[in-house]
């Protein structure tokens, strides 16, 4: 969805400057935020595309960051020059994700944050899921290589790994080695060494997307073979810089709903009112009985039937400081309090049970120390939108 908001209230902010006095700075105000150039579709963006942010007070304005999801994790930041005082173009970064946008001037004054600007993953790589041979590539007295690659899309904490093949012919390698090369910076950040490798029998690593205990950062990676023969000559699938080849995307969350949906009117938002208290979710229609999945794995903190949210879970997310709490289902999941859950892996179907007016996920996420437990729900839009981008 593209932005086009209310206005905040005008407000001033202070700024202590140089000489010891104080110096009024506006504080900037954003309208509206859309696509201009080079955009992937009418009204999303991608990597590379210019947008366009309106309102008032730009003109001081340096820096303009794309907030993403959740947490700062996401947050893309680029310097800007406003054109006037009332607009101002960007370009997308790459690891810019779906979410609120807002800018700050050089002093540090900073706009409220903007309704969700949609921007695009990049293309997905090329799939090499068959192993083929490494073009090229050929270094006399080395291995010939061939590889391949499960998947050009993974998830955090997921139960399928992303998996890496590779067949050697030509002499026996002496050593061997498999990177993962991340491509934000081209650094291997994890390392494989098998072994007993012989040519004409293909060998296989997997990855769970964790460095060690931790999580890897959602983004764009690829695994490089490198084989080195007796005499020393080398082969390696590919080049530094090139990641192109046997590359994958990483993400950290699945939307949900795996179905045609949409995320309701007025009263579906975080916030809206209801009888008694204000709605603590986002509300995503879809038909009775479409699939439902955890957007994130984790351990299941509670599982039952309660007479609003009607057959209802909630996740522990793993590596996260986050509750996902799912609500409305048709069935009682199949899980219990305890169980551990996959990213991506199904956990019921969206119904009406409990007090529901039509067939929709009510999803609720909370901040630590979590559901009911001490921590506060917060907008789950921006990360549903998110995740809706990409998967
Ligand atoms: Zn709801």
């Amino acid at each position: 969805m593209l932005a086009a908001l209310g206005a905040a209230p005008a407000a001033t902010a202070q700024t202590p400057n140089g000489g010891g006095g104080v110096t009024y700075v506006s504080t900037p105000e954003i309208s509206t935020v859309s696509c201009l150039r080079s955009c992937a579709t009418k009204k999303r963006a991608r990597a590379g595309s210019t947008v366009k942010v309106t309102g008032t007070g730009l003109s001081g304005v340096t820096a303009l960051t794309f907030n993403g999801s959740y947490g700062r994790s996401d947050d893309a930041v680029v310097q800007v020059r406003a054109g006037s005082d009332t607009r101002i173009h960007a370009k997308v970064p790459s690891g810019a994700v779906t979410g609120p946008v807002s800018v700050a001037t050089a002093n540090g004054v900073r706009s409220a944050r903007s309704k969700p600007l949609a921007i695009l993953p990049p293309p997905a790589p090329e799939p090499n899921v068959e192993l083929s041979p490494v073009p090229g590539q050929v270094v006399a007295g080395a291995p010939q290589l061939e590889t391949g690659t499960s998947r050009t899309k993974a998830y955090v904490g997921a139960r399928r790994a992303v998996t890496f093949s590779f067949r050697l012919s030509g002499p026996a390698p002496a050593a061997l080695t498999v990177e993962l090369v991340r491509a934000s910076d081209g650094l291997a950040v994890k390392s494989w060494a098998p072994q007993g490798v012989v040519p004409g029998v293909v060998t296989s690593v997997s990855w769970n997307g964790n460095l060690g205990r931790v999580p890897a950062a959602p983004g764009r990676y690829s695994f490089r073979l490198t084989a080195a023969a007796a005499d020393g000559s080398r082969a390696t699938s590919a080049q530094t810089g090139n990641i192109e080849r046997d590359a994958f995307d990483l993400y950290d969350h699945v939307f949900p709903v795996r179905g045609r949906h949409d995320y309701g009117g007025a009263g579906a938002g975080f916030g809206s009112g209801r009888a008694g208290h204000s709605h603590q979710g986002h509300d995503v229609f879809a038909k009775c009985g479409t699939r439902m999945l955890a957007a994130r794995g984790g351990r299941v903190q509670y599982a039952g039937y309660h007479g609003a949210a009607g057959n209802y879970l909630v996740i522990d997310g793993a590596g996260t400081d986050l509750d996902y709490a799912y609500m409305h289902m048709a069935e009682p999941s199949p899980f219990r309090a305890g169980d551990r859950v996959y990213t991506g892996q199904r956990i019921g179907s969206v119904g009406d049970t409990g007090n529901a007016r039509g067939c929709h996920l009510h999803f609720e996420l909370w901040g630590a120390p979590g559901w009911y437990d001490g921590g506060r729900p917060f907008d789950p839009l921006p990360s549903l939108q998110a995740w809706d981008s990409w998967s």
